[in-house]
């Protein structure tokens, strides 16, 4: 919670009553995925992060099982069912915040405009100061035409002309004093300000956002899934190296495979020195530390570890920071065993263990001609490289 952003304290209702039948798939808007979240889900976390006290979301009768799969997780928020209009939905949710201070402020937004923050609700708030209400708007760019039959009737002036976004915010009791005000024959108002305005308050204008847009037909899913995504992919490397010692033994593990051997490699682990350097080199591309860092040589539980699990553990990692493994590289260093009739194997094992298709990953072997540690067969070697594309 960011409640610095907003020390007066806030309330917002959500109205996500519409069928939203214009945006297609056959499925209300609110409940579509954005990214990943259902387009509501979007806006609750972001009013709650922005340091709502209450956010009740107004939503068609007979989903309030759709709306706590769709919000699972987020706290602070309640569902209430919405009347026929829009109007109807926003009274149904005045209502469920009778509890809150009459003079406490109300944000009243669409669900669908999922790109609201906290930017937004601070603008809006510090706007209210000396107002009835406060609405974010974005001049109108464009050259405006009435239209008749397929052609233009007129031109009309833009001059002093603004698009109303949402959220929009008011004082509680105010908003509901205008709502039950608003003329029986009086129409259908598209925005709550429009409401404020017949009751004769005083609308201030905040600066709107282009990422307010409101989510209506088809094409416009395609575009906020774009403006959902990371702003800036970069790809970075991370590289590891290690080695262990051979000493008596039937068999070895390397890169997650079981080679019969004359010898075996001593280590606190099952020492597969493969999946050791590819753990550090995925750790090393998202600046974790290493290996020693996550699993302890001191930890009795890692005793013949199966070094599967630390590779898992640094993919994991890397998908919970929004990162995805581009590829792996991992060159073993030894004169025995002969690595070649393994290769296969070594692959697919690493492919499964990282969830990863087989051409992203690469074993190789190498000798060092009898030279040094390796060439002597005192022990084996093994390095790694990993590309990890995460956002900026
Ligand atoms: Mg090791």
């Amino acid at each position: 919670m960011h409640a610095e952003t907003n020390h007066m304290g806030f309330s917002a209702i959500i109205v996500a009553a519409g069928a939203g039948s214009r945006a297609g798939a056959g499925q209300a808007k609110q409940w579509r995925g954005l990214a990943g979240r259902p387009v509501l889900a979007w806006s609750v976390r972001a009013l709650l992060e922005a340091g709502a006290a209450r956010v009740v979301v107004v939503i068609p009768a007979g989903d309030e099982a759709v709306a706590a799969k769709a919000l699972a997780g987020l706290l602070g928020w309640t569902a209430t069912p919405g009347g026929a209009t829009r109007a109807k939905s926003v009274v149904a949710g005045l209502a469920a915040l009778a509890d809150q201070p009459a003079n406490s402020i109300v944000l009243v937004h669409d669900a669908a405009r999922p790109f609201v923050d906290a930017a937004h609700v601070a603008a809006l708030t510090q706007a209210l100061e000396g107002a009835d209400g406060a609405i974010p708007a974005l001049p109108v760019a464009d050259t405006l035409k009435r239209g008749q039959d397929g052609v233009v009737s007129a031109t009309v002036s833009r001059d002093g002309l603004w698009r109303a976004q949402t959220p929009q915010a008011f004082r509680l009791a105010a908003l509901s004093e205008a709502y039950a005000a608003w003329p029986a024959g009086g129409g259908e108002p598209t925005d709550d300000a429009a409401v404020m305005e017949a009751a004769g308050g005083r609308i201030a204008l905040a600066p709107g956002d282009p990422r307010l847009m409101k989510l209506t037909y088809p094409e416009d899913f395609a575009m906020a899934e774009r403006l959902a995504a990371p702003a800036a992919q970069t790809t970075r490397i991370g590289q590891g190296f290690d080695a262990h010692r051979f000493g008596p033994g039937d068999h070895l593990w390397l890169c997650g495979v079981r080679i019969d051997h004359d010898r075996t490699l001593i280590g606190h682990s099952d020492a597969d020195a493969g999946l050791h350097a590819l753990t550090d080199a995925l750790l090393g591309a998202i600046g974790e530390g290493d290996i020693g860092d996550h699993f302890p040589p001191s930890d009795p539980q890692w005793k013949g570890a199966d070094s599967g699990v630390f590779l898992r553990h640094a993919a994991d990692l890397v998908r919970a920071r929004g990162g995805r493994i581009a590829n792996v590289d991992v060159t073993l260093i030894c004169e025995r065993p002969k690595v070649k009739p393994h290769r296969a194997a070594m692959r697919a094992r690493l492919a499964e263990l990282l969830d990863l298709p087989l051409d992203r990953v690469s074993v190789k072997a190498t000798t060092t001609e009898a030279m040094g540690f390796t060439g002597r067969e005192e022990g084996l070697a093994a390095q790694a490289v990993a590309a990890v594309e995460i956002g900026e």
